[in-house]
């Protein structure tokens, strides 16, 4: 077989010199889409082409479009970094072409994904008999808790969703946060409940929901079926809604509460934080990332479900060359994919390499740096417009054209990169504190060019 060292080092150094140079590259990339594409594209060889050619042609191509995004002083969307393990577990994981479908396709990848979903579960305050299904984000994840949500208010209503459908089945009411993350939504569409079922729960000051608004939308509820959707983590400004009160409220009134914590569940990793998502054990299905807080490669995502049963009629699926694997409910049999990739070992290696005091450490200084952010900015005569609970920051540069442009300039000078977004009406700076590698002084020289860029 050919010996395939030189070309596996040529993508490693590559890796490894990209990796070094995060620290002092420009972060954001005004590159030019049509360019880059034009690069890219071309008449289909006809003939093979060496890899190494090959691998090389791709770096140079692709160079010019990369954003800087698992470095440190990349504030955008929620985005984290990648360990050191997690990635080269990650580069292994493709090297290795396990299909993590069941625990004959790749006995390994199912081991690591039960192990790394036993230390999850401890971390985020799960209870440690849910099922855990990797998947590819907090989308997927969203959508497996809401199957299996689906599933057991409509079995508890006499009605097989997974045989049936949806056509002649009783009304299943939604009830959920004004300030939900848009794929709850989307997750409700591809359910066929659609997004007009949500019945919208006013939010507090920071984007909580509000026990008391929650408390009517329920108490003017008709009994059935009903799916209260929680969240740890509002994308904008951090905040947790009340898990205990809220999910007591939805259990008086029958309902499965889903939790969707795509980042805030890790606030439940460190004491200081832990009291944000107090009572999150209650709930039934819980939706959190792995490549957003964990600083694990991207896609990497969790489903958990209290209700194995649940969880595994809900995402069934069963071929007669699929027979021969028991034990427990493991890979395909969690998640909507049948062929999948194997995402356990990076999580696994993340978990392994931080600890826990790792991951309580990796929380408390993306908290922390976060407020620093919010003083540095508020001593600069800006205004922070949220409570920063947990990693998010909002900032006001005045109106809205002004905001936008304050961004704009941030985003094409290269020191850092944060994106945009509109809150209660206005449009503000967002700013998302996420990677395990940021430093305080990553953060000082943000502070300075945002400053520069806004005078
Ligand atoms: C990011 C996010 C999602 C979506 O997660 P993906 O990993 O992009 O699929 C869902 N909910 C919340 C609260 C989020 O922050």
């Amino acid at each position: 077989m050919e010996d395939l060292t030189p070309l596996f080092r040529l993508a490693a150094d590559h890796a490894a010199r990209y990796r070094r140079s995060l620290r002092d590259r420009p972060v954001g990339i005004p590159a030019d889409q049509d360019e880059l594409t034009r690069a890219f594209s071309g008449p289909l060889p006809t003939t093979s082409t060496p890899p190494e050619q090959v691998l090389t042609d791709l770096i140079a191509t692709a160079e010019p479009g990369l954003v800087a995004s698992a470095g440190p002083r990349y504030f955008g969307f929620v985005t984290g970094g990648a360990t050191p393990a997690s990635t080269a577990a990650d580069m292994l994981a493709t090297a290795w072409d396990q299909f993590a479908t069941t625990a004959v396709s790749s006995p390994a990848a199912i081991a690591a994904e039960t192990a790394a979903g036993t230390w999850l579960k401890d971390l985020l305050g799960i209870p440690a008999s849910a099922t855990t299904g990797f998947v590819t984000g907090c989308q997927a994840a969203n959508t497996v808790g809401l199957a299996a949500a689906r599933h057991h208010v409509l079995r508890q209503a006499g009605w097989d969703v997974e045989r049936r459908g949806l056509l002649g089945a009783p009304p299943i009411r939604v009830v959920a946060g004004e300030e939900r993350h848009a794929t709850i939504d989307r997750s409700l569409r591809l359910l066929g409940l659609g997004s007009d079922v949500v019945e919208p729960v006013a939010a507090d000051a920071n984007g909580a929901i509000d026990p008391a608004s929650l408390h009517e939308v329920l108490r003017t509820a008709s009994p059935g079926p009903l799916i209260v959707c929680l969240q740890a983590g509002n994308v904008n400004t951090g905040a947790c809604d009340p898990l205990r009160e809220a999910t007591d409220l939805a259990r008086r009134h029958g309902a499965w509460v889903h939790v969707d914590g795509a980042f805030g569940l890790w606030a439940a990793a460190s004491p200081a934080t832990r009291h944000l998502v107090d009572g999150v054990e209650l709930a039934d299905s819980w939706a959190c990332d792995g490549h957003k807080w964990l600083n694990v490669p991207y896609d990497s995502a969790f489903a958990f479900c209290a209700h194995p049963a649940a969880h595994t009629a809900a995402m069934s699926y069963t071929a007669a060359y699929l027979a021969g694997s028991d034990g427990p409910p493991a890979g395909a049999a969690l998640t909507p994919e049948s062929s999948r990739r194997a995402r356990g070992f990076a999580v696994w290696s993340a978990l392994r390499e931080l600890g826990r005091d790792g991951v309580t450490s990796l929380v408390d200084r993306c908290c922390a740096l976060a407020r620093r952010f919010a003083t540095g900015l508020t001593a600069a005569g800006f205004e922070v417009a949220n409570d920063v609970v947990l990693n998010q920051v909002l900032v006001n540069f005045g109106d809205d054209t002004r905001t936008d442009d304050v961004v704009r300039a941030v985003q094409s000078d290269g020191t850092c990169w944060t994106g945009a977004t509109t809150w209660r009406g206005r449009r503000h700076m967002r700013i998302s504190v996420s990677n395990a590698t940021t430093t305080e002084t990553d953060v000082d020289r943000s502070i300075a060019a945002i400053i520069r860029l806004a005078a």
